[in-house]
């Protein structure tokens, strides 16, 4: 067995054992073994981190764009070269099947790709003779140090909404991975050191609430991305901005499905599905309701309870398991009263996941696919964000009351609609409240050159990760109007 390392932060090109008091377990979701021990690093140390990336700055912002993006190049190769490691590491840390890693790792590396494209996407614009012999041209700057802020269930994906545009643009930067899975930064970082960034330009600080209060009350910081629950969204939000930062907070999310009797069913519960169980629910863009208008009802429920009961459940490393376990025992905890709490509002439990035999996996924390039914719509259990293998069935008689309860919820971030009828589809693209809309199709994260919007209560801030937004995000606008004598023959 290998000994257990305490993992390092990565500041100033060089990796340091950290001084902090208290240290956190790293734990295989899959076994309950202990892999790994993370530092909670302190205020002093991401004070260090963010000192020194200031002083990076100024030399980075003064590299061209197109050399910047060499470093990018260089990752992208890295990253390809250790796919399969960085996946399996995913998967040991975070519980995800193998492919649902490689999926979130294919989709990092297609961020950095179109990062790779700022020279042309930082481009400003201008106009010659806004009065005559007047020109005015808008130029992009880079902020200074920024950073991100990231959620335990995709931590090599979603560092990469945001890192590789910050560099390109010519920002330093700070990653502050989740405390639960900072085992794929560390070995991302170690990529990143071998493309011979200068020293400075992105460092990685472990650690949970003092880091991140930190980083929100630096003066030097002027930028912040964040990921996770929509409480810490809003504290992140509302106290980054009282401190004068630029801020886009990604929070959490309560996705509804929408199924009309005239959908293809097969396809649609096979989508349905993937998108209740896959990662085993813990995604953002996860469907966690799922609202069967008229004569769908009956179809859609025995298909799902089939589904749901056949689902392979188990350690996401063993090629034939279709779903790994939640992140943590308290996960585990808070998913089972919840399911309790559906049962107590008067649902009825068509599919009972709770504390399933996995065998070779007893110290694991697996739920396996549930599916609670005549969920009361204003009960506990259809507001609150589960993030969990639960899918929560409701019924109605006509699309319009579909998309009113679609409406009425808290989150914004995701809803879909299984239908075949065109102007249905239309209808519900236009009318419904979420950033992210799927028409018989699953929402999986957008690609990269897409941002990844989230309405209501899943976001704070005006501009989304990934794309053109981040190329917004990660400049400030500067306006020029210029006039010169128009003496050209003179001499000196
Ligand atoms: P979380 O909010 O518990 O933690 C996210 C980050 O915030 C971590 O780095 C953590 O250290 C930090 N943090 C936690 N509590 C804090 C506090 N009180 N003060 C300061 N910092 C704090 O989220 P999580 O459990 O890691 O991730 C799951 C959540 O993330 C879900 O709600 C999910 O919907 C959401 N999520 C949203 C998106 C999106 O794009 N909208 C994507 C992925 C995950």
């Amino acid at each position: 067995m290998e000994p257990i390392i305490t993992l390092p932060n990565y500041i100033n090109g060089q990796w340091s054992t950290s001084t902090a008091a208290q240290h956190l377990a790293v734990i295989n979701p899959a076994t309950g073994e202990l892999i790994a021990k993370v530092p909670l690093s302190s205020a002093a140390e991401v004070n260090e981190a963010i000192q020194v990336a200031a002083e990076a700055f100024t030399t980075w912002r003064r590299t061209p764009a197109t050399e910047r993006v060499q470093y990018l190049f260089k990752l992208k190769n890295l990253l390809e070269e250790n796919f399969q490691d960085l996946a399996s590491t995913i998967t040991q840390e975070c519980g995800k099947t193998l492919a649902e890693s490689k999926g979130e790792m294919r989709r990092a590396i297609e961020n950095v790709e179109i990062a790779c494209g700022i020279p042309m996407m930082m481009q400003g614009t201008n106009l010659e003779d806004i009065a005559r012999g007047i020109d005015e041209i808008m130029i992009r700057q880079p902020l200074g140090v920024c950073a991100v802020i990231c959620p335990f269930n995709f931590p090599g994906m979603i560092p990469f909404w945001f890192l590789p545009y910050a560099l390109a643009c010519g920002n330093t930067y700070i990653v502050k991975p989740s405390e639960k899975v900072p085992l794929t930064m560390q070995k991302i970082f170690q990529l990143i050191e071998k493309t011979g960034l200068p020293k400075g330009v992105v460092n990685l600080v472990n650690g949970a609430k003092e880091a991140v209060d930190a980083i929100l009350d630096h003066p030097q910081i002027r930028a912040i991305s964040f990921v996770g629950s929509t409480p810490v969204a809003k504290y992140i939000y509302s106290r980054g901005a009282a401190n004068g930062k630029r801020l886009q907070c990604q929070g959490g999310a309560k996705n509804p499905i929408i199924v009309l009797p005239d959908a293809d069913m097969t396809m649609t519960t096979r989508i349905a599905a993937d998108s209740a169980f896959g990662c085993a629910g813990q995604r953002c863009l996860a469907a966690s309701i799922a609202v069967t208008v008229g004569e769908a009802r009956n179809t859609f429920t025995e298909a799902m309870a089939e589904i749901a009961t056949k689902r392979i459940v188990g350690n996401g490393l063993d090629l034939n398991v279709e779903m790994g376990p939640v992140i943590s025992t308290e996960s585990q905890a808070r998913i089972e009263n919840l399911i309790q709490k559906g049962v107590d509002e008067g649902a009825n439990l068509l599919v009972d996941g709770r504390k399933p035999q996995i065998s070779g996996y007893e110290n694991g924390y697996f739920v396996r696919p549930t599916i609670l039914q005549d969920v009361n719509p204003s009960g506990k259990i259809a507001k609150t964000e589960i993030f969990g293998p639960v899918l929560s069935l409701m019924h109605v008689n006509t699309i319009d009351e579909a998309i009113a309860l679609v409406n009425s919820g808290q989150y914004g971030n995701m809803a879909c609609l299984f239908t075949n009828s065109g102007a249905a589809a239309r209808k519900f693209r236009y009318e419904a409240e979420a950033g992210n809309i799927g028409i018989n199709i699953g929402v999986a994260a957008p690609m990269a050159f897409f941002p990844f919007s989230g309405w209501k209560d899943s976001f704070f801030g005006d501009l989304h990760g990934q794309g053109n937004h981040a190329v917004e995000f990660f400049t400030q606008t500067k306006v020029v109007v210029e006039r010169w004598p128009s003496d050209w023959s003179r001499t000196f």
